[in-house]
């Protein structure tokens, strides 16, 4: 069959998966639309009379073409590049606009699905998405979110909780740098070391753990997804990976961990970036690799494990066939004829695993909070700078001011709640 060939209306298959998406939503975990929206528009969605996400957009992502790709559930990606563009050596105690920049994104995101309320849901829980999806006449598609990269908390576990409290349900540990968290895989292949985990990357799974937040493994290093399947208290997430075996890419999910992915309860979801799937000596890339890759999965671990992660409109394009969100039944029936899968098999694949590990994150996120307050560490790096004048501030208890090593920078004195340089002047305007 050539990747352009449609599977016949009218056939088995074609009418097994017009009942089946009935009942079954797809999902897809990854999908970089919210950067569209930064680097073309700069966010101003309403005063952009061409921009109409109602109709077709020349990108990949809009909505008549998700209601076309039967998208029940999507994930879209809130990603910010790394903080320097030498992705090998990162300083993470400069001061940084990413936070900002995050929150940006899932503020777009939360006001197209304002603006379009008819047409998608935002959803806080995988019960709220499948909910979205089978309640009687919804034609709504269940929106959520995953932030692509630690860096994007910029030190601090308080970030990621406060992302997790603002619908963000899965993090990547790292992008394309490392941080302090973990191994990014593309630092492995520039030439850094693989350091996998550190200590405090490992509290932050545990507190990832604890809110609910899926630990996603997409962009990390070999070593880093060993570490983290060998902490983690809930399944994984791979968002956007295919497989190293059919394509020896670093940041592709070799056998060894696919193994291990099996026995965590875990899902990978097959990116559909072409560099990621293409197979030795083939010249172009089509929709019949992604199809390879999930094959490669379901006969290593099983149909319990796989999954869709697009990456449309975080890559140039598609692969043929695969070309945009309209084209998600298209895969589904390739996979379900290469294989003669069963209802079941193929529903988890569309979608249903992933949601089984968004659930099983909660449970055990639910089990955690019983007996596990806040993860309150920072990272031990991080530098704490203050002025002089914060000195003068009360102290909480005696001793409290020589607890923790701080850096003061200057000479400047409180005075009427703002800083001065303590010459005359403020002497006299204090008084006022
Ligand atoms: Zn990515």
């Amino acid at each position: 069959m050539d990747a352009h060939t449609q599977i016949p209306p009218g056939t088995d298959i074609e009418r097994r998966f017009e009942a089946l998406s009935k009942r079954f939503p797809i999902v897809d975990t990854h999908n970089d639309f919210p950067y569209a929206l930064r680097m073309q528009l700069h966010y101003e969605l309403s005063s952009t009379p061409q921009f109409d996400f109602d109709s077709l957009l020349t990108s990949h992502t809009d909505l008549v073409r998700m209601r076309e790709g039967r998208i029940g559930v999507q994930f879209f990606s809130c990603w910010i590049e790394c903080k320097t563009d030498d992705i090998l050596s990162q300083d993470f105690n400069q001061p940084s606009s990413i936070v900002r920049d995050t929150l940006e994104q899932i503020d777009v995101v939360r006001r197209l699905v304002d603006e379009h309320s008819g047409a998608l849901r935002f959803v806080h829980t995988a019960d709220e998405a499948l909910a979205c999806f089978q309640d009687q006449g919804s034609t709504q598609i269940a929106i959520t979110l995953g932030v692509e990269g630690l860096h994007q908390v910029d030190l601090s576990l308080g970030v990621v909780r406060q992302y997790h409290a603002l619908g963000v349900r899965y993090i990547t540990l790292t992008h394309n740098c490392d941080n302090p968290f973990a191994t990014a895989a593309s630092s492995v292949t520039g030439g850094l070391s693989d350091r996998g985990l550190t200590v405090y990357g490992r509290e932050c799974v545990r507190e990832m753990n604890r809110l609910g937040m899926m630990v996603d493994l997409s962009h990390v290093s070999h070593k880093t997804m060993l570490d983290v399947l060998a902490t983690t208290q809930a399944p994984v997430l791979f968002s956007h990976s295919s497989t190293y075996a059919l394509t020896a890419h670093e940041r592709n999910v070799r056998d060894d961990v696919l193994l291990l992915v099996k026995k965590n309860g875990g899902v990978v979801c097959i990116n559909f970036f072409p560099e990621f799937l293409q197979q030795r000596g083939r010249a172009r890339v089509t929709i019949d690799d992604a199809v390879a890759h999930i094959r490669h999965v379901v006969e290593l671990i099983g149909w319990d494990h796989v999954g869709f992660g697009s990456d449309f409109d975080g890559i140039p394009q598609g692969p043929v066939g695969l070309e945009d969100v309209s084209k998600y039944p298209d895969l589904v029936k390739r996979v379900w004829a290469a294989t003669g899968a069963s209802e079941e098999q193929v529903a988890k694949m569309m979608g249903m695993n992933v949601l089984r590990v968004w659930k099983q994150c909660e449970l055990v996120a639910a089990r955690m909070r019983q007996t596990h307050g806040p993860v309150d560490s920072n990272w031990d790096q991080r530098r704490w700078v203050f002025h002089e004048y914060c000195k003068e501030l009360p102290e909480l208890f005696p001793g409290a001011f020589g607890l923790k090593q701080n850096e003061y920078t200057d000479t400047q004195t409180l005075v009427n709640g703002t800083a001065h340089d303590g010459s005359e002047d403020d002497a006299a305007h204090a008084k006022n």
